[in-house]
């Protein structure tokens, strides 16, 4: 058995807010000299499927995932399921329902823009979404295509976060739900990128204390979202409530040069690793 492998267990593709094909984004992986690759992309599995062939083609391992969207009190927090089994039913339905309130959303973030004097949005995320879902993010990249705004990130800054004209609030799933979802499908729940909610210690101690008492078992410790400071307390985190730990990049695309697929600091000693008990090859059947 190889060694010590790469892990890259957080990444989007087209079937949500990415902007590769899920081939492209494990081809991209397997020439960034990544082992295991998660795909995660937001309240879908539209894309495992073909990233599972790709993967398996170019000789990686692909682990099927996906961020799901959670309201927690005011807060929206992602959790990242690993491993869940795509053709799990009510993982589907409940993907499926949030699907449907991003419908909702994407016309009403369309119907405030327009308020705010920008025609067109609703259409113009459609049309970057690839018939699939609708983010913020389709928004964001319409707004720069039309010369509102350098970047995405001046677009979310600008437009759409809370308390600016295009922030919808809204209703996501619950914490415990989505854990559920994803113990359901047979994978582990894991928070995304914790240190980027606006969440003080004691907030956060709390969020971590309820995601376990629901069976959670990871926080994403290494994100590409996070700094060095941020990786070691997330760590310190991990280590004192019993998590174990993941590590993921986030990738989107190509598009945003700071972050890069498999570009991880190593996990700090003393973490567990999430993957510590696949085995070898746990997604692939056993011959
Ligand atoms: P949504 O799930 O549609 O509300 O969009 C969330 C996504 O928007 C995240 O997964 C990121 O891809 C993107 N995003 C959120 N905040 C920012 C930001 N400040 N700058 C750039 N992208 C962002
Ligand atoms: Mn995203
Ligand atoms: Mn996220
Ligand atoms: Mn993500």
């Amino acid at each position: 058995m190889q060694m010590s492998l790469r892990y890259d267990l957080h990444s989007h593709s087209l079937a949500s807010d990415g902007t590769l094909s899920p081939t492209r984004l494990v081809e991209r992986a397997g020439g960034a000299g990544i082992d295991v690759l998660a795909l995660t992309d937001h309240d879908t599995l539209e894309g495992v499927g073909e990233a599972v062939c790709a993967a398996s083609r170019i000789g990686i391992r692909l682990i099927p995932g996906v961020e799901v969207s959670v309201s927690w009190g005011p807060q929206v927090i992602h959790v990242v399921g690993l491993g869940v089994d795509p053709e799990d039913k009510q993982l589907q339905e409940g993907l499926e329902g949030l699907r449907e309130f991003r419908v909702w959303r994407a016309e009403e973030i369309g119907r405030r823009l327009e308020k705010a004097g920008i025609p067109h949005g609703f259409a113009g995320a459609k049309a970057r979404s690839n018939g699939r879902l609708i983010g913020r993010t389709h928004f964001a990249r319409f707004l720069v295509d039309e010369g509102y705004e350098p970047n995405v990130r001046k677009v979310f800054k600008h437009y759409l976060v809370r308390g600016k004209p295009g922030y919808v609030p809204g209703q996501w799933t619950r914490l415990e739900d989505a854990v559920a979802w994803i113990l359901g499908a047979g994978g582990q729940a894991v928070i995304a990128h914790p240190a980027r909610y606006p969440l003080n210690r004691g907030r956060l101690r709390r969020l971590l204390g309820e995601f376990v008492e629901a069976g959670g078992v990871g926080l994403e410790v290494v994100s590409g979202s996070h700094s060095r400071d941020d990786v070691f307390k997330m760590a310190a985190h991990a280590r004192d409530l019993g998590l174990l730990a993941s590590a993921g990049s986030d990738y989107h695309g190509p598009e945003d040069p700071w972050i890069e697929l498999g570009r991880l600091p190593e996990l700090p000693d003393g973490c567990i690793p999430v993957w510590r008990d696949w085995g070898s090859a746990p997604t692939e059947p056993t011959a």
